[in-house]
Formats: structure tokens, C-alpha cells, sequence
């Protein structure tokens, strides 16, 4: 059964009969204009998990990136600064990237799992628009300043996988007290190496005990990746230096063929502030706060809504969601209102279809959170307003 349609405008519905019309007589070329940034899918249509074979050319390699922060930062007049935050199991380098000088400090990560390719594209082209001579980003960087870091796990970017590119023997020799542990749960042993984004801790100072693994996703993790731990300093050091990184925000990439509830098409973005059920759980984190992540969720999804744009297609990410051991669920619970990026589609599934899209979406979004720090409205968004985000959902089928 299909939900009931909600009201849609003529335009849309008459666009809904064109494209149905077209596939049922086979119109050549016809299909391709689906994956266009204008046309609607219906949600009868073939989502598509076939990428042609060019799942990764057109994203940005390792190389690629370090090419482009140069020349970002050469172009920028000094706005923008790029450092080496890390190194990766396989030695190579984890930028990071810091434009503004305001006292709210924003903190964008992308690409924690290699195969989720859309956040690092868009951070370059929010890096190349804050570093800008506008009067617009000159405002944004009195207000706000914002450290990227893109691509956090460049091996699993490099080898298309969600995973990075650590042993379960390579974490032993860097922590001989673990030696006689059993296996981290989130280790993959057929594919060899670890879902990044289980290994953080909200005790930024954790070390690794034996007996807190195996692990599960209801507990934390250890720091015990290159990758998690790059990202722990850069979050530290600004910690530091602000008091508190006010907002954490983390660029994923989800399955493509999801609706929302009410929705008479596939969802584009889903997006969520909540990974932690019972703080107290976790021991004692007072500056937890729930509303201020989900202020910056409407923010974002405010940002996104314009008429009959694909980029209206936001939906919630499940709220059921309990996972302390992922930078959002730890950073959350030290103070950052935080907000999850599920981009449609994965590279092995979805490749560079709505690329162009996708990315814009994604830099529009954190443009959002961006503004609504600049011109102070930020904190007079009503909170419960993020209930009223449709609900991500499976498509039904008859
Ligand atoms: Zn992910």
C-alpha cells in the first residue's frame, strides 16, 4: 500500500505523468533525465542500484584533494588555512582546513566511511565560497569560524570502502595491553579493517583496556584508528580554544531508494541530531543539549526547503538511534549540538548520479547552519520544529 499522496502542485503532477508516460512507451534518452536535478522520480519508477561501472570517477581521489586545498588556500588571501591533522594507517595525510575568525566555531567532517564520497566535494566548494572576497563570506567569517576536514578516512576513499584500512594486529602493536582482548566488534575480519565511525569515546583522554572489548554498538569506543584519532585533536584543540565546538556536523551517504512519510518521492538528504537515547548512560556530560542539535537540524532544513527543488526532499534519519561510539554521539555528549548528512546513495550503488546535485545540497545545508550564525538567528529557532520533519522511510510496495 502507498501512503496517501499529499497535495502536490499541478506542475509536479503534470512532470509525474510526462516521465510515466515516457517510460511506458520507452522514449530513448528519456530515463536518463530522471537522475537530472529538476525531474522528479516517481516513487512506481526503478530506483537504480547500478552505477554503469563509474562508481568513483568524478569523485575526488586523495591526490585530487591535496591539489585542490593548495590551490584553495593559495587563492584564498589568507583566509583559509590548510594543516595536517593526521596521517592514516596507510601514511597518507588528513587535511584540515580553517577559514574565520568568529566565536562560534563550527566543525565539518566528511568521508569518515571512504565510500560516501558527496560531503568532501561540498566542503571544497563551501571552502572556495567562505575564502572568498564577498561581502557576504566577509560577514560569515567575522561570525563563525570553520574548520573542515575532509576525506577523514583517505584509505577507505582510495579503496571504496566503508572501512579504513587498519588490522586488528596493527591496533595490538600500537596497544600491547591489548593483546589478550577478544576482537573489536567493529572490526570487518573478511574485508580487514574497522568502521571508523564505532571508535570514539566522549572521554576524549580514554585509553584502550582489554576488557572493554569486544564492544557493541550501545557502548563507546577506544581511539584506537589513525582516522578517529585525527579528528579527536582537531575537536580537542578547538575545545581548547573556544570552551565549547559549538556545532559538529558529520557527512554521510545512505542507501538511495528511501522515501519520507507524506512524501511521493525518493528522499535526497536525511538528516538527525539524535544518536544518544540516555546521556546519563555515559557518565556525567552536563553540557549535553539536545535542543541546540536540533536548532541546527531546522536550520538546515530550512535551508533546503525552496518550492519544488530536489533539495526539498529532507527527511529525518531514524530516531531510534542509540550510538555512542560515533563522533556524533560522542561530541554530543560533550556539549556540540550536532547534526548528521545522509546524502542520497553510496558510491557502489548510486556513482555519480545527481552528482552535481547531491553536493550543492549538501554545501547549501551546511550554508544553513553557516548564516544562521552569522545574521544570530540560529538560537530563536523553535527546537520542536525538528518533530515536524518528515520521518525517513522504506517505499512501500503493493
Ligand atoms: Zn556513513
Amino acid at each position: 500500500m502507498r501512503q496517501a499522496m499529499p497535495t502536490a502542485s499541478p506542475s509536479r503532477v503534470k512532470r509525474h505523468v510526462a516521465v510515466a508516460a515516457a517510460l511506458l512507451i520507452g522514449i530513448p534518452g528519456v530515463a536518463v533525465s530522471l537522475t537530472g536535478p529538476a525531474a522528479a522520480q516517481p516513487l512506481e519508477s526503478h530506483c537504480g542500484n547500478e552505477t554503469g561501472n563509474k562508481s568513483v570517477q568524478g569523485f575526488i581521489s586523495h591526490e585530487e584533494l591535496r591539489r585542490s586545498l593548495q590551490q584553495i588556500e593559495q587563492s584564498s588571501n589568507g583566509h583559509v588555512s590548510v594543516d595536517v591533522a593526521g596521517y592514516s594507517n596507510q601514511g597518507r595525510e588528513i587535511w584540515s582546513a580553517r577559514v574565520g575568525e568568529g566565536d562560534t566555531v563550527v566543525m565539518v567532517q566528511s568521508q569518515i566511511h571512504g565510500n560516501e564520497m558527496h560531503g568532501t566535494a561540498a566542503l571544497l566548494d563551501a571552502l572556495r565560497t567562505l575564502g572568498n572576497n564577498s561581502k557576504r563570506s566577509e560577514e560569515i567569517r567575522k561570525a563563525v569560524t570553520i574548520v573542515a576536514v575532509p576525506k577523514l578516512n583517505p584509505d577507505g576513499g582510495e579503496l571504496v570502502t566503508r572501512q579504513n584500512a587498519r588490522s586488528w594486529s596493527d591496533v595490538v602493536a600500537d596497544f600491547p595491553q591489548l593483546a589478550s582482548a577478544r576482537t573489536a566488534w567493529n572490526y570487518n575480519t573478511r574485508l580487514g579493517g574497522f568502521d571508523v565511525n564505532r571508535d570514539f569515546n566522549p572521554n576524549l583522554d580514554y585509553v584502550p583496556q582489554a576488557g572493554d572489548f569486544p564492544g557493541n554498538s550501545a557502548s563507546t569506543g577506544w581511539y584506537i584508528t589513525p582516522e578517529a584519532q585525527a579528528a579527536r585533536d582537531v575537536y580537542r584543540a578547538l575545545e581548547q580554544e573556544f570552551g565549547t565546538v559549538h556545532v559538529f556536523a558529520d557527512l554521510h551517504n545512505q542507501a538511495a531508494c528511501y522515501t519520507g512519510v507524506g512524501m511521493d518521492d525518493f528522499t535526497t538528504l536525511s538528516i538527525s541530531g539524535r544518536f544518544i537515547t540516555n546521556p546519563a548512560q555515559h557518565g556525567n556530560w552536563p553540557k549535553f543539549n539536545y535542543d541546540a542539535s536540533r536548532r541546527v537540524n531546522v536550520a538546515v532544513y530550512d535551508a533546503l526547503q525552496s518550492g519544488n527543488s530536489p533539495q526539498s526532499k529532507v527527511t529525518l534519519y531514524p530516531q531510534n538511534t542509540n550510538l555512542p561510539g560515533t563522533a556524533l554521539g560522542s561530541f554530543a555528549l560533550r556539549g556540540s549540538a550536532t547534526i548528521l548528512f545522509e546524502t542520497r546513495g553510496q558510491t557502489q550503488s548510486w556513482g555519480q548520479k545527481q552528482h552535481g546535485m547531491l553536493t550543492k545540497q549538501v554545501e547549501d545545508g551546511l550554508f544553513g547552519i553557516i548564516d544562521s550564525i552569522t545574521d544570530g538567528t540560529l538560537n530563536n529557532i523553535d527546537p520542536e520544529r525538528y518533530e515536524l520533519i518528515p520521518e525517513r522511510m522504506n517505499v512501500p510496495r503493493s
